[in-house]
């Protein structure tokens, strides 16, 4: 009986197990994930998590993945990591020592927090990306603590504006000139930056960490920028981006660039038994052009699992009809009360203009605000705030047509 192999316990490795079984593939999986805790989900770590009092047990009961009947029997291993494979001997080692054969692989590791090459303050500092890291960071966000956040992305702005709910007294530090930018651009950003002034949160842009300033029993006083000033804190978030979970893989010839590279079929290149999904896989988003990116939303590990899993099944014997994939990038985050929706790359865009409402605090709280993106007059996302999810899914469907009627 073949053997497929999941590599990543999380959101991308459960669904690609699912679409494996939709897909008709009846044989063995083993599903090895690093954290002890069966496959659950993220996005509320920075939101109600940080807002909540739930304990570790309490939380997981809410954000665990229900584990579907469909399923059927799966070799779990979950609080074990693969230390490293052996693609041409079809085995892979695990970290206790112990081997796992398989016919076909599926990559499903993910991120970690990138953390700054900065020393000192080591109980002070603090990442986001695991159950266990939000608790810890909770525990620390007490009325009247002085909190850094290192990064004005969407995590950092996530934890900064749940961190004020929770009575701290908050900064963003951010390199560029207005926080998210990157993601939604500079008009958006900025205003989004006084929105969080607005609820009391202060920012420094255009301003880099160079160092944490400890007393003698190293405990942070303050975080120091390139300006030799100081942002006094008692504890610091480094929301500084991720790093894929790629090393496992190293000595078997794929392109470990950044994230494994796939071809659309979400196949590594070169590598036709070995399929990756989610924020690790690097893959060409056709709706756009043959560019390989890796895309951290929520959205792509069930939309690449299905994919994957696809691709994997044809690749050991299982007929499977094959359809256009095409997925588009979509995602939302919650800050102070408001939700943002996004659709598309809006990173790619030389061009922005409202679509409708305006960017003032008050207005996008009364009537919501909706960005649009282009890139040589064809536009590649949409962007809203404070807008019902009915009336965005109208902006998503108008890019959708935008995005099928030329290409850039
Ligand atoms: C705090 C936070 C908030 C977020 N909020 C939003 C949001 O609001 N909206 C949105 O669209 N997206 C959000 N995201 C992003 C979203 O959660 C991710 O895109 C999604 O979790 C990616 O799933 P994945 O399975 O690809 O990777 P991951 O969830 O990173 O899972 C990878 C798994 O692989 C395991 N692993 C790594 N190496 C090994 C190894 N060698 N052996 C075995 N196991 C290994 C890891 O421990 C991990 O469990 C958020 C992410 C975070 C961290």
């Amino acid at each position: 009986m073949p053997r497929v192999l999941i590599v990543g316990a999380s959101l991308g490795g459960l669904r690609a197990a699912e679409a494996l079984r939709d897909a008709g593939f009846h044989g063995a999986i083993s599903s090895v994930g690093a954290e002890a805790h069966p496959p659950y989900n993220r996005p509320p770590l920075s939101k109600d998590v940080l807002l909540g009092n739930a304990t570790s047990d309490g939380v997981l009961a809410e954000l665990a993945f229900p584990r579907k009947a469909r399923l059927g029997e799966i070799d779990w291993r979950l609080g074990m990591s693969v230390a490293a494979v052996d693609l041409a001997q079809g085995e892979a080692r695990l970290a206790d020592g112990s081997r796992i054969h398989f016919d076909a692989l599926i990559v499903a590791t993910g991120l970690r927090p990138r953390r700054l090459q900065l020393t000192g303050a080591t109980a002070d500092r603090f990442v986001l990306r695991t159950l266990p890291d939000a608790l810890a960071l909770r525990a620390r966000l007490v009325p009247g603590a002085r909190i850094a956040i290192i990064g004005g992305g969407f995590i950092g702005c996530e934890v900064a504006a749940s961190a004020r709910r929770r009575g701290c007294a908050t900064t963003v530090i951010e390199p560029l000139i207005v926080p998210m930018q990157r993601a939604l651009g500079q008009e958006f950003g900025a205003a989004m930056q006084a929105l969080h002034e607005a609820a009391g949160i202060r920012f420094r842009t255009g301003r880099q960490v160079t160092g944490f300033e400890v007393d003698v029993s190293d405990r942070l006083h303050a975080v120091r920028l390139d300006d030799d000033s100081l942002v006094e804190a008692d504890l610091a978030v480094e929301a500084v981006g991720s790093q894929p979970n790629t090393e496992w893989l190293a000595g078997n010839g794929f392109d470990l660039d950044d994230g494994i590279l796939c071809d659309h079929r979400m196949a590594a290149i070169g590598h036709d038994r070995v399929a990756a999904v989610g924020d690790v896989a690097r893959f060409p988003c056709l709706l756009f052009d043959d560019v390989p990116r890796r895309v951290e939303h929520w959205s792509i590990p069930g939309l690449t699992a299905r994919r994957a899993a696809g691709h994997v099944a044809r690749q050991l014997g299982v007929a499977v009809p094959d359809a256009p994939f095409a997925p588009l990038p979509t995602f939302w985050s919650d800050q102070l009360g408001l939700r943002i929706q996004c659709a598309g790359l809006p990173g790619l865009a030389d061009r922005v203009g409202l679509l409708s409402g305006s960017l003032g605090p008050d207005s996008m709280r009364r009537d919501g605000a909706v960005m649009g993106y282009w890139r040589k007059d064809r536009q590649v996302g949409v962007a809203a705030i404070g807008v019902a999810p009915q009336r965005f899914i109208n902006f998503q469907a108008d890019l959708v047509r935008a995005l099928q009627n030329c290409s850039l």
